[in-house]
């Protein structure tokens, strides 16, 4: 009997199941917002990508519905062929005003324009250096691209000066690549010296604001307007589908890098155009933040809220360093993670635990967003005190 080629899937998950790295889905129900429904329980939200509140906005699902009524639910082909729409190019333009870039384009979600931006821009005779930390969309596109991929120690720039020193002669084009705010961390890329690096050693860098954008810097550009350094040259990545509520990503950046990649990203030139719900939706999205900073505000008074409150009662937690709405606190291993998200849980608050492979060491991660009540921050401090 030959042997059954399939059966290791059975034995890799059983293996998951003993690290206790085995996951499965939660079911949300109804309207996204501070509190949720989850599985019949209502429980505040500190779980979500939506730190602005947007995903939930009348008038974003209003744009959506609009513009379903208007162009139909799909784009039904690719930009290049028959997908794209007036709508897609008013985006366009809506981000790179914003971001002040000369231009930009959207991609069907910031997953795929991180593959599709680093698989154009290097290719075999080329090296990018990755920060450790980066997203998974970030070391796949590197894989894709096939150029050789050195990663430095999580926001090392000595390390990083060094590997340059060594290894940049040896190859042509070069790419720094980095999340601007660590997805799971939640502290911050040091912007100013990895564009002076840039500078030194002639490589191109690419950002990813996944968790910047709508969330740092005066107008919730980015960490690039958070550092100062709008108008310089480089290749600013984001995401529609976090703070902006819709689904979508995008690249910004000059007029050449954009042309570009409109004639070299396999993500872009070989998929379905953005929906014109999404398009639209996220078009309002940017509307909405640029013409109502009182959130983006409500945002950041919320976060030091939260860690004044940790800071005064619960002073022994071991908080990682963060800049931005993201805060994690440590647990010495993925059990303990778990049974901490539980308690939570039972007590009416939704955080996740985040456990390996997705990060080196375990914890329960919390997102504050602008619609949160003062009331829901000081139960989940409450709450903590107990488990
Ligand atoms: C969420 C995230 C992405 C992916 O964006 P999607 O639009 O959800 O595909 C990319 N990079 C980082 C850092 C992220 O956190």
């Amino acid at each position: 009997m030959p042997q059954d080629p399939y059966a290791w899937i059975e034995q890799s998950l059983a293996t998951i199941h003993r690290a206790n790295w085995y996951r499965s889905v939660q079911t949300i129900h109804g309207r996204p917002g501070a509190t949720v429904l989850l599985s019949g329980q209502e429980v505040i939200n500190f779980a979500s990508n939506d730190y602005l509140g947007l995903a939930g906005d009348e008038r974003l699902m209003t744009a959506a519905i609009t513009a379903i009524q208007e162009f139909g639910t799909g784009s039904t082909g690719s930009r290049l062929l028959s997908g794209h729409r007036e709508l897609h190019r008013e985006l366009e333009k809506a981000i790179a005003s914003w971001k002040q870039t000369a231009d930009a384009v959207v991609f069907s979600s910031g997953y795929l324009a991180n593959l599709g931006a680093i698989a154009a821009l290097v290719g075999k005779r080329d090296v990018i250096f990755s920060d450790q930390y980066n997203h998974s969309s970030l070391k796949n596109g590197a894989t894709l691209s096939g150029a050789a991929l050195i990663e430095y120690p999580h926001c090392d720039i000595t390390v990083l000066q060094n590997q340059l020193i060594q290894q940049r002669q040896h190859y042509r084009r070069c790419l720094l690549i980095t999340d601007s705010v660590f997805s799971m961390d939640g502290d911050l890329c040091p912007l100013p010296a990895l564009l002076d690096l840039a500078d030194e050693f002639s490589c191109m860098l690419l950002i990813d604001e996944a968790h910047a954008t709508g969330v740092l810097g005066k107008t919730g550009a980015g960490c690039v307007e958070h550092f100062g350094c709008t108008g310089k040259n480089l290749i600013q990545i984001g995401t529609l589908s976090k703070a902006l509520g819709s689904l979508g990503g995008y690249v910004a950046g000059s007029t050449v890098l954009i042309d570009f990649l409109r004639n070299r990203a396999p993500s872009w030139i070989y998929t379905t155009a953005l929906s014109p719900a999404d398009t639209a939706a996220a078009l309002a999205a940017i509307e909405i933040i640029q013409t109502e900073p009182q959130r983006h505000l409500q945002l950041w008074e919320n976060v030091t809220y939260l860690r004044n409150l940790m800071a005064e009662q619960l002073p022994h937690f071991k908080l990682l360093p963060s800049e931005s709405p993201i805060l994690c606190f440590q647990l010495p291993n993925a059990a303990d993670a778990l049974r901490v998200s539980q308690q939570l849980r039972s007590n009416g608050i939704f955080a996740p635990a985040i456990r390996p492979p997705t990060v080196p060491t375990s914890r329960i991660r919390i997102s504050v967003m602008a619609t949160h009540q003062a009331a829901h921050i000081e139960k989940l401090v409450t709450i903590l005190k107990h488990v």
